[in-house]
């Protein structure tokens, strides 16, 4: 192998790695297989019947770990149960139609940068682990009366992209993305310690007032609050005064904390915000009545596309395109076929 490669191939592996610690849903798969799939008898769809993949999805067959049993389907079936649990079905078409597409390169992207799960799966329906997935009966009870329009419209979306996928060099990138931002979203560089040169902070237009828990808040008894910290960093000095222990935020171009000083010990925001649960690493601190309270905006890591922020430009009309070639930088989106 070319030691270019491997460097490319530890690169990606930190990014992994990094992504896990900080509970991202996210993935990694392993060695890959396409198959070709057979379209010998081609099935009428209909309610109930097994979703028929267009041509490009359909060529990629995944072994999907679910619980305990391996499940082989097409990508494009996969890719339709990850969209039925990452994206409310309620979205605009053209926004689940991003979530489609960005799902898909994630999927092509872990598939290409080795796996999590052996020679058991190219993949798992686990968040904490892949990518999260709802089958179609599961999905169809949290719907109720919705279920047959929020069915058909997330068919529609993996469908009407069939093979697109989002590409920086002719590579499916790592297409992480969250669910809302403070108005602009983190350089990847700010949160892991890769800058990936299509993952740069952007506009992002959700309006937080629409968004549900946009703005949170979680408070911390000083006792909580040692225990917490102390678990993560024994060596840190939390003795004195509760309103010293956190100093020296510096925040990045997004408004989020990208390192602050707690008990004398440097972290990311990042990591605080996993060390105490928060929504986000865009957040703000007081103490009130001896307790340490944290403002909090925005849900999610912030890096990559935020799905509130593609609902408000499918909103004010843009389409999935301009929508994935907005929040990843210098993307081009194509219809691609998994080397197999
Ligand atoms: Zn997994």
């Amino acid at each position: 192998m070319k030691r270019n490669s491997n460097v490319r191939q530890s690169v990606a592996v930190s990014v992994i790695l990094l992504v896990l610690l900080f509970a991202l849903p996210l993935a990694v798969i392993v060695p890959f297989r396409s198959e070709l799939f057979s379209t010998e008898s081609p099935v009428q769809e209909s309610e109930g019947e097994p979703f028929t993949p267009g041509e490009l999805d359909g060529k990629t067959v995944l072994k999907v770990l679910n619980g305990d049993a391996v499940e082989e389907m097409t990508l494009g079936e996969y890719l339709v149960g990850v969209v039925r649990a990452e994206m409310p079905a309620s979205f605009e078409p053209e926004a689940l139609k991003a979530q489609a597409v960005a799902a898909r390169t994630y999927t092509l992207y872990k598939i290409q940068s080795g796996g999590n799960h052996g020679e058991t799966a190219d993949i798992c329906t686990d968040s904490t682990c892949c990518q999260a997935y709802i089958a179609e009966d599961a999905a169809r009870n949290n719907w109720g009366k919705d279920a047959d329009a929020y069915e058909e419209k997330i068919e529609s979306a993996v469908r009407d992209t069939d093979g697109m996928t989002i590409l920086y060099g002719g590579i499916p990138i790592l297409a992480v993305f969250h669910s809302s931002s403070a108005g602009q979203t983190r350089a990847s560089g700010s949160v892991w310690l890769n800058d990936l040169p299509y993952l740069q902070s952007v506009t992002s237009p959700e309006a937080g007032d629409a968004i549900p828990n946009y703005y949170s808040r979680a408070e911390f008894t000083a006792a909580e609050f040692r225990e917490k910290f102390l678990a993560a960093h024994p060596e840190a000095n939390l003795s004195g005064e509760i309103g010293g222990w956190l100093k020296n935020a510096v925040m990045d171009s997004a408004g989020s904390v990208e390192t602050l000083s707690v008990g004398g010990i440097t972290v990311k925001g990042t990591e605080l915000r996993t060390i105490l649960g928060l929504r986000s690493a865009c957040f703000e601190w007081e103490v009130q009545n001896g307790n340490l309270v944290f403002f909090v905006t925005g849900y999610g890591h912030g890096v990559g596309m935020s799905q509130y922020g593609a609902n408000q430009m499918a909103k004010d009309g843009a389409d999935y395109q301009e929508i994935l070639t907005h929040y990843y930088s210098g993307v081009t989106v194509e219809a691609y076929s998994q080397p197999g």
